[in-house]
Formats: C-alpha cells, structure tokens, sequence
C-alpha cells in the first residue's frame, strides 16, 4: 500500500542516532539543548522547549499559558482531538468556532464571535502546512486579553508574510511524528514568544523541578536538593531523539522543496479531474505542505477512498470535526455548530505526499482518480 504520509530516513541520521546510542547521554544531556537551539534557525530566533510529542507539546503550551478549570478555550474542530483534549486535560472548556470554507483554518470572525469574558487562549490550526490567517487572529486575540496558539504540527517550515511558523502566535507547537515534515519518530516542541512562558513550559515538561539554586524556596538544605514548585509531568525528548531532529532539520529545506514540487504537479495533472475540488493557497503565504487534501464533490468521498484503497492507494481523511468524537457528545457537543467543517470533512480524501513519493507513484495516484471521476 502507498502510503499518505512516510517518514525520510537516510544514513546521515542513523549515524546521529548510532553516536548518541554510544555517548554517554541518552537523555537529558547536550542533544536537548542544542536541537532547541538547531530549532530556533526555523522560528525567526523564538526560543523552543523539546517534548516527547505534538499531544504533549499541546498539554505543555495550554499549562505554561495557564489554563485551569473555568477558563475557555477558542479553536476549530477541524483538527487532530488533541489540540481539544488537552486543553480539556487542564480543566479548560473548548468552544469551537467555524473554518474558512476554503482552507479550513479557523475563520477569525468565527473565533470573534465564539469569544467571552473568560477566553484565555485561540488555538488555531494550520492545517495541511497552510498557515492560519494570524494578523487578523492576532486582533482577536489581544481584544480578548488572551493568548494566541498556533497547533503548527502541519506546518514547520511555512511562511505567513515573510514570517515563520513559530513566531507568529504566543506560543506554537509542532509534532514530530513520522507522517509530518519531519520525524523523531515520537517528538514535538513548543515554541514560546514570552520567555517566562518558554520557561513554564520547559519546568511542566520535567516533572516542575526546580533546580536553580537562586530559585530555592529552601536554598541551604544541601547539593542534592530539588523542589516542585507546581505540577508538571515527565514530557522529556532523549538526547537520541534530539540527534534525529537534528539530523532531520538539516533536510528540511529540501523536503519542503520536494513537497512544493509535488503539490505543483498535483495541481497541473488534477486540474481538469471533474468533481474534485483542489486546496487553494493564500498568496501571502510559503507553505510546507504536510498533506494535499481533495475534496470528493457529490457525496462520492467515500467511494472515492474505498476505491483508492483497494487500489492500493493509501489515502486518508483529516479530520472528523473534533466534537463529533463520543467523548465531545457525551459532553454535550452537538453535531450542525460548525457547518463549514462538517462539510469539508465529508468531503476531505488526503492524497499521498511525502519527499520520497516519485512522480511515478504520484502519476498512479492521478491515473486512479481519473479512472475513478473521469
Ligand atoms: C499530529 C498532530 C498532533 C499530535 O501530535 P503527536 O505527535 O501525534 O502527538 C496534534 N495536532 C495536529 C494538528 C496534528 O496533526
């Protein structure tokens, strides 16, 4: 089966990887710090904190920007679960507001008016590696004295007006999943605009342990001595995963390229497909595109996928509207509250993109759509 999505591994990272394995530090050493900084080269200099996955990054991002029980949280249902659950997991309540109907980001007015008093945070998405519309959110957000997030798992490596993806929300977090623009295998990072919150989030992922001696409530009790100031969990990337990322990072310029090359060629050979519906590009922005998500007009989406599986064509849909999850109905969340959404879930099929897909492959992808809507 042709996957949708696939890591990129060549020897350059088993090597860095094979040389953390036999160092000294398999976690918590000079690998952490120094992919974090490697990272910084892709967020305009905004300073990052490592952890152990996207769905962690996301934990971490709403705890450091102190999300408790009572306060509210704004995003898009148009996501992987984890952007809501998490904030769920801190006590907050999500209130979903709509997409744009054509790249299903979260549509700022939409975010404007699912604002309250007790809005502490707007989670936007980029989805597929398309930046969210992040001037216009930004407004939003101050108007509501809270803090803007960008869930940039998709995105690494994308622009939005000549800025990066990192440096565009108070705080950004990314995945490093095998299937997004790069991999530790598990992995991801939050970047932090305020370094107060950068180092909220660096205490949440390492249990809350306070080290510093200057930062001691009980600094003479001897050199062993740590304390936890507040709650955090053990959200760690080790040092061997940190050697992957970093290995990784040095190739993301030219999977982006790759990635570029393949969405162009996607665009010219599916243009005349009749019943599809192609993702647009704001012309404001560089995207790293992680996904090239169709969609199947006149209720043929499922057919479309059945066919394209079988086919051996290893197509995904991205995503079910977060709230339509039982989890969200037991809470009372109600199908019909973010039409753009539903509707362009019902008709999303991800094509496959990835840096080693050929233009053979990506021509037998083509070939089955025609012979499927031709
Ligand atoms: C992948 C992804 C996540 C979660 O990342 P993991 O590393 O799989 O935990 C969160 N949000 C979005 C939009 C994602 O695509």
């Amino acid at each position: 089966m042709l996957p949708y999505g696939r890591q990129s591994i060549d020897d350059d990272d088993i090597a860095a990887v094979v040389e953390t394995l036999r160092g000294d530090w398999l976690t918590i050493g000079p690998q952490v710090a120094a992919f974090e900084k490697d990272l910084e080269a892709w967020t305009d200099g905004v300073g990052v904190a490592v952890v152990s996955n996207g769905t962690a990054a996301l934990h971490t991002a709403y705890a450091a920007a102190g999300i408790r029980p009572g306060d509210e949280v704004v995003t898009s249902p148009m996501t992987f679960v984890a952007t809501a659950s998490t904030a769920i997991a801190q006590g907050a309540t999500v209130v979903f507001a709509d997409t744009e109907d054509d790249t299903a980001n979260l549509d700022p007015a939409a975010a404007q008016a699912a604002v309250t008093g007790r809005t502490k945070v707007i989670a936007a998405i980029d989805y597929a590696g398309h930046p969210a519309e992040y001037d216009e959110l930004r407004k939003v957000a101050d108007n509501a004295g809270a803090l803007l997030l960008a869930d940039a798992a998709h995105a690494i490596g994308s622009t939005y007006r000549g800025r990066a993806v990192g440096s565009l929300a108070d705080l950004t977090t990314f995945s490093f999943f095998p299937t997004k623009n790069l991999t530790t295998a598990e992995g991801g990072a939050v970047a932090a605009l305020d370094p107060v919150i950068l180092d909220r989030a660096r205490k949440f992922r390492s249990i809350g342990m306070v080290r510093e001696q200057d930062r001691l409530r009980h600094p003479d009790v001897g050199g062993w001595h740590q304390e936890v100031h507040e709650f955090g969990l053990n959200y760690r990337l080790p040092d061997v995963l940190c050697a992957l990322g970093r290995s990784q990072l040095k190739r993301l310029g030219g999977f982006k390229s790759r990635r570029t090359e393949l969405v162009a060629r996607y665009h010219e050979l599916l243009a005349d497909v009749p019943g599809l519906r192609l993702p647009v590009q704001r012309a404001w922005v560089d995207p790293a595109w992680h996904l090239y998500p169709v969609r199947v007009l006149d209720g043929r989406r499922r057919e479309v996928f059945d066919r394209m599986r079988a086919a051996g064509i290893g197509v995904q849909v991205n995503y079910i509207p977060v709230y339509w999850h039982p989890v969200f109905e037991d809470l009372g969340y109600r199908r019909g509250m973010c039409p753009n959404a539903e509707r362009f879930y019902a008709e999303e099929l991800s094509l496959p993109l990835f840096p080693a897909l050929t233009d053979a492959d990506q021509d037998r992808v083509v070939a089955a759509l025609h012979e499927i809507l031709g």
